[in-house]
């Protein structure tokens, strides 16, 4: 039998086989004029469709069937025979990740809390904004920025891919998506733009808050 935990936390899509695509936290047009609806509707539509629909077929009737999408990512991580499977599973959660990285209303000034951990990381909240947006340039080709905890720190790292910080032991607080697919219809090669777009208009220090705490 397959087992549906309804568990809607967007940070910690935990749901069994049959993993399924959470509706978006917002409507598509939303992030107008930073995102617009056509990019999210292939990018959320096909692309993240892509990912749980391939993901449930490569683990139907496998030792993965029944276990938890994290728990899928961290037992497939650094298996070169599992990539297909930890692929398709790392950018399912990736994806609602990054959905809920991002909101209508968001950047501007993060909360007093987050705001007060960013500073004694970076030292303000614009150098946290400069790095994150440096190291989304600086992915070479496909990838991910995060705002990660390590250890209690803040810091800034990037991961190729489907590459995910939880295997590699920080606690992922935001993420910025790099890959093509994310902003080349809206902004072509500007990768740059998009990003510092994406930090200004779209941020969700309300989430990461959440994810900090
Ligand atoms: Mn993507």
């Amino acid at each position: 039998m397959n087992k549906i935990d309804n568990n809607s936390s967007p940070s910690a899509p935990v749901v069994a086989s049959p993993h399924v695509l959470f509706p978006l936290p917002y409507a598509e047009n939303a992030l107008e004029p930073v995102i617009t609806a056509k990019t999210m509707s292939f990018h959320f539509g096909k692309h993240h469709k892509g990912y749980v629909d391939n993901l449930n077929k490569l683990i139907a009737g496998t030792e993965y069937a029944d276990l938890t999408l994290e728990k899928i990512i961290t037992s497939t991580a650094g298996k070169p025979e599992k990539t297909a499977i930890f692929n398709n599973a790392a950018q399912t959660w990736n994806h609602t990740f990054y959905w809920n990285s991002l909101t209508p209303r968001g950047g501007g000034e993060p909360p007093a809390a987050l705001k007060q951990k960013i500073e004694a990381s970076f030292g303000s909240v614009d150098a946290c904004k400069k790095e994150l947006a440096s190291t989304a340039l600086s992915q070479f080709g496909s990838g991910w920025a995060w705002l990660v905890l390590a250890s209690g720190v803040l810091k800034v790292v990037k991961t190729a891919n489907a590459d995910i910080p939880m295997t590699m032991g920080f606690t992922p607080i935001l993420t910025i998506d790099v890959w093509e697919h994310a902003y080349y219809l809206d902004y072509q090669n500007r990768r740059a733009d998009y990003a510092n777009a994406v930090l200004d208009k779209l941020i969700n220090w309300e989430f990461a808050l959440q994810n900090v705490s």
